[in-house]
């Protein structure tokens, strides 16, 4: 591991502030992806800046709109009990990520900044443009059963066809969460969505982050009372591994009528997939499988596997189909 200086901080100027008086500087939350790609020398941070003594407040709002210390951990945001009640969906994503100890120590900033699991990316010895700029992507040519399907051109610019691994992250994209940020130039709410980046020829940037800009709260606007939800999430283990693809979905029908509709996918894309078209699709449609399906296929329509992961387009298409036909015949 290359040598680097540690600093605790008390509040998030004083993070900031010695993130920015700092060499190569980085946010420390819970450590568990950052310490492992310090531990494989993937990343080689000088200067790290433990944020984990921020605020880990988790307030629910008289209009039940939810704000969340982004030091909280995860698993006291999957445990609390507005959360289970008021926003389940985000309980059951978050329980269905890691393991109970990883949860122990995760913190929800260090959720939303941790890095693809691509295991080209872990291997220092593998061509990787995320991990070197321009360096070539051995996944392309390699094992990509993992990789993206979605948002990812195969060729022109310098590629990458990872995934976000987040599973919370997908159902705060369905839920439409707002980020608190801090920077040396102010502070800015920037909606989760437009947080990371598709490869777009700079796949070593995984966010728009400015530098030295520290993720203070996570904000949730809007409880979406009436509104039924789900979070699936398909695997090649039952517990403790990534999504191949995950849905989060928020369903209410009145009359037969889609009147509400928020669907997200994971394990599909380098960032959490916010699935605009097939929510265009369904609201105001009659609820049915069928109007599900036309759903899912228009917002797979632009889907491109790799060699191993032609099955993840019809993975998502079921996927989609049976979480809305759940939600939509739940009695409850
Ligand atoms: Fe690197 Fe992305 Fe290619 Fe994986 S898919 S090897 S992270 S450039």
């Amino acid at each position: 591991m290359t040598p680097f200086t540690y600093a605790r901080a008390t509040d998030a100027a004083h993070a900031i502030g010695l993130a920015s008086a700092g060499m190569q500087p980085r946010y420390l939350g819970g450590g568990t992806n950052l310490v492992d790609l310090m531990r494989e020398t993937v990343e080689r941070p000088q200067t790290l800046v433990d944020v984990s003594g921020l605020s880990r407040d988790i307030a629910l709002r008289d209009d039940r709109s939810l704000m969340i210390g982004a030091a909280a951990t995860n698993t006291a945001l999957a445990a609390d009990q507005a959360v289970r009640e008021h926003y389940p969906l985000l309980s059951r994503a978050i329980l269905a990520g890691a393991s109970g100890q990883i949860r122990n120590m995760a913190t929800v900033g260090g959720n939303i900044l941790q890095r693809t699991r691509c295991t080209y990316f872990y291997d220092t010895a593998s061509r990787c443009n995320k991990r070197v700029p321009q360096a070539g992507c051995d996944a392309l040519e390699g094992h990509n059963r993992i990789h993206a399907i979605l948002g990812a051109p195969l060729v022109g610019l310098p590629s990458c066809v990872a995934t976000h691994p987040s599973d919370m992250c997908v159902a705060l994209a369905a839920l439409g969460a707002i980020i608190h940020l801090q920077s040396p130039d102010g502070m800015r709410l920037m909606p989760l969505v437009d947080l990371h980046r598709l490869p777009e020829g700079r796949p070593e940037l995984d966010t728009v982050l400015s530098a030295h800009e520290l993720i203070t709260a996570v904000e949730l606007p809007d409880s979406f009372t009436g509104a039924r939800a789900a979070y699936r999430k398909i695997r090649d283990r039952s517990s403790y591994a990534f999504a191949l693809v995950s849905v989060a979905a928020l369903l209410e029908v009145r009359d037969g009528i889609v009147t509400k509709i928020r669907l997200a996918l994971g394990g599909v894309a380098h960032k959490p997939w916010r699935a605009w078209r097939a929510e265009a699709s369904l609201r105001g449609q009659r609820s049915s499988p069928a109007a599900f399906a036309h759903a899912a296929e228009a917002e797979l329509a632009n889907a491109m596997p790799l060699r191993d992961n032609g099955f993840k387009i019809e993975l998502a298409r079921r996927a989609i189909i049976a979480t809305l036909t759940g939600l939509a015949e739940d009695p409850a």
